[in-house]
């Protein structure tokens, strides 16, 4: 297995833009949120699960899962959200390893927008956080997502906080500044993590 690089950071704190420039140079990505959605995708007994557990109303015409309506009901049904996670953690943990598996290369970047929140930590080799104060992360989110202040202000209050997070940080990226800053850092980081990997690797061979 390669070496994992964990990257997280709050909503609207640079994570994508982040993890597109690794991708830019040659690091394997693999993104959490893209896997939780696969392991849902019509066909999948887990989709055929939830459908059992909260009736059919949960799967759109399409066939879909009706992610918005599930969120809506596990926000108003705690306990539900026990029984999802026990389903899902699983397979996303599984279908992950499956990924990582299949990559040869020093080391990968595991984008995990909610490592904190989900005690995911410990599955990586490093963690990496990108951190940005909280009034850029308002600007930059409701400039992206073209939500109010109060809906910007609602998802970050229910994120891990900015303290918990750079607490498990080994690594913190700053993306309060330009786009030539951010990205000065991360190839700066990509020179140190070849270093990290290249040792790893070296003494996993020896075992
Ligand atoms: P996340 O994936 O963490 O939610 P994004 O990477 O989508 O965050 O970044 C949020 C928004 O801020 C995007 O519109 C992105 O283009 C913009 N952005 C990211 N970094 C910078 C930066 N250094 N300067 C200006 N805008 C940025």
């Amino acid at each position: 297995m390669s070496y994992i690089v964990a990257l997280t950071g709050g909503i609207g704190s640079g994570k994508s833009t982040v993890s597109d420039e690794f991708s830019r140079l040659g690091v394997p990505v693999i993104d959490a949120d893209i896997i939780a959605r696969e392991v849902v995708e019509p066909g999948t007994v887990a989709l055929q699960a939830i459908a059992q557990h909260f009736g059919v109303s949960m799967i759109q015409p399409d066939g879909k899962l009706d992610r918005k309506r599930l969120r809506a009901h596990i926000f108003s049904h705690p306990d539900e959200k026990q029984w999802l996670n026990n389903l899902l953690h699983p397979l996303i943990q599984q279908e992950t390893r499956r990924k990582m598996a299949a990559i040869k290369a020093p080391y990968i970047l595991w984008a995990v927008p909610l490592l904190v929140e989900n005690n995911l930590c410990s599955r990586a080799n490093r963690i990496l956080v990108v951190d940005v104060s909280t009034e850029t992360q308002l600007q930059r989110t409701m400039a992206r997502d073209g939500s109010s202040q109060h809906q910007a202000e609602q998802i970050i209050a229910a994120q891990s906080s900015r303290q918990a997070r750079l607490l498990q940080a080994d690594d913190v990226i700053n993306n309060d500044g330009s786009s030539a800053e951010l990205i000065n850092q991360i190839e700066h980081l990509h020179q140190k993590y070849l270093t990290l990997a290249h040792e790893f690797n070296k003494q996993d061979s020896s075992i």
